[in-house]
């Protein structure tokens, strides 16, 4: 995932965990083979150790070749800027040539296996600097499968050991790396949430600032378009549509404001059923406009409502609008009203319009988010905002073509 974006940072990041790894890997790998092959049989010589010869066995020399002959390709590939290569590059060529040295040594033989080599466990301790779970699985399931292998095809139980060393060390590798992916991604959470509230910060003094002074002059366009109106009712049609898109003007300010300084608000015990009864009548005109029919279910007599009973029928109007607006052929919508647990109001608009793709999920409530030709994006922010002032909770259910569904949950009493 966290490759996909090549922008130049995590090209940094990548390079730096590659450095390291490269570092730990041939330090570990040349003093292993100094110690192992080297050292270690000449202290001890005489007493069974002068079997272990790495010049001699397997590929040898070769070995080092292959093993050095990755460092100029892993500086290649840097260079090239795509280092995401590099440690698949290791894995793979490791498990090959060390493959291929163990077959060359023990396949008829009876020597007893005693393979393993420490840079398995730089492979495995240090995958999570690379904070990538493929990677990670490569490395564990590689090393492991490899040893399986071998305990098949020489017919040697001595593999359980180094298998059960690898399990160990993948288990703890995992939970790092867990840990790591888990860090990240609460990092990146935060940080949107952040990106968020300042472009709201933004847009509300801004908002504020250009909707202050455009309220003034929009009061007298309405106020003289409306004399001009009374004045000769008879010479033109085209006054109650400037009305009407003075008062578009209007709402769409309105909207903007309420981010620029979050209205004061008023709590008080309300009916349900009036605030729905109320913006049925708002949007009766419309809903039969577009041949949609609005049914509601009201779950028994229901305890008053503290709220803003104001912001809560702009709520529920930019809901029902919304999906009205869905439904470009018409057809239904679904009002239902219970409470659930005696303290929380549960009140759920269901549509049969176009619905919503998951992707666009995110993007609902930001800003100017529209899929409309002429929609303002800002509906559901102000939406979002006045349930969030009231403790509330709103969620969207939706399937494209389907329809969509929108659940809004109110605290009964706000003093809790
Ligand atoms: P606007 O209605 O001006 O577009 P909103 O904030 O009210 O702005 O809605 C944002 C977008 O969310 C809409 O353009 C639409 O794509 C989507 N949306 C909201 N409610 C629904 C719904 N009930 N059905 C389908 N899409 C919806
Ligand atoms: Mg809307």
């Amino acid at each position: 995932m966290i490759e996909s974006h090549s922008s130049t940072k995590l090209l940094n990041e990548e390079t730096k965990a590659v450095r390291i790894f490269l570092w730990l890997f041939y330090i570990f790998y040349i003093s292993f083979e100094l110690i192992y092959y080297y050292i270690f049989p000449n202290l001890y010589r005489g007493e069974g150790f002068s079997v272990l010869s790495r010049p001699k066995e397997g590929l040898g020399l070769w070995s080092y070749f292959f093993i050095f002959g990755l460092l100029p390709l892993a500086f290649y590939l840097m260079k090239k800027k795509n280092p995401y290569t590099i440690k698949y590059l290791y894995i793979y060529c490791f498990l090959a040539i060390d493959t291929i040295h163990n077959l060359l040594i023990y396949v008829n033989t009876d020597k007893s296996f005693a393979a393993g080599n420490i840079v398995e466990v730089v492979f495995i301790l240090f995958s999570p600097i690379f904070v990538n779970k493929k990677y990670f699985w490569i490395v564990s399931i590689g090393l492991i499968l490899k040893y399986l292998f071998f305990g098949i095809v020489l017919q040697d139980a001595q593999v359980l050991a180094p298998v059960v060393i690898s399990v160990i060390l993948s288990t703890i590798a995992f939970v790092i790396l867990n840990r790591f992916e888990s860090y990240i991604h609460s990092l990146n959470k935060a940080h949107e949430e952040l990106r968020r509230k300042e472009k709201l910060a933004v847009i509300g003094q801004m908002a504020a600032a250009i909707g202050h002074e455009i309220k003034n002059p929009l009061s007298s366009l309405k106020g003289f378009t409306q004399l001009q109106q009374e004045r000769y009712p008879n010479t033109n049609d085209f006054y109650p549509i400037m009305i009407q898109e003075i008062d578009r003007i209007n709402s769409i300010v309105n909207d903007l404001m309420y981010l620029g300084k979050p209205k004061q608000i008023n709590f008080s015990k309300t009916n349900i059923e009036e605030i729905i009864a109320y913006i049925l009548s708002i949007t009766q005109q419309q809903a039969k406009q577009q041949g949609v029919t609005i049914e509601t279910l009201i779950a028994g007599p229901l305890a008053p409502l503290e709220c803003d009973s104001h912001q809560l029928k702009q709520v529920f109007i930019n809901l029902i609008k919304n999906a009205i607006e869905s439904m470009i052929e018409g057809g239904e919508i679904k009002i239902n009203v219970e409470v659930l647990d005696g303290s929380k109001m549960y009140i759920s608009i269901q549509d049969e319009g176009c619905g919503i793709d998951v992707e666009s999920l995110p993007n609902l409530g930001e800003p100017f988010y529209t899929t409309k030709k002429d929609g303002t994006g800002l509906g559901l922010m102000v939406t979002n905002q006045i349930i969030k002032d009231h403790n509330g909770e709103i969620s969207f259910d939706s399937r494209q073509q389907n329809g969509t569904k929108v659940t809004v949950i109110l605290p009964i009493s706000q003093d809790k």
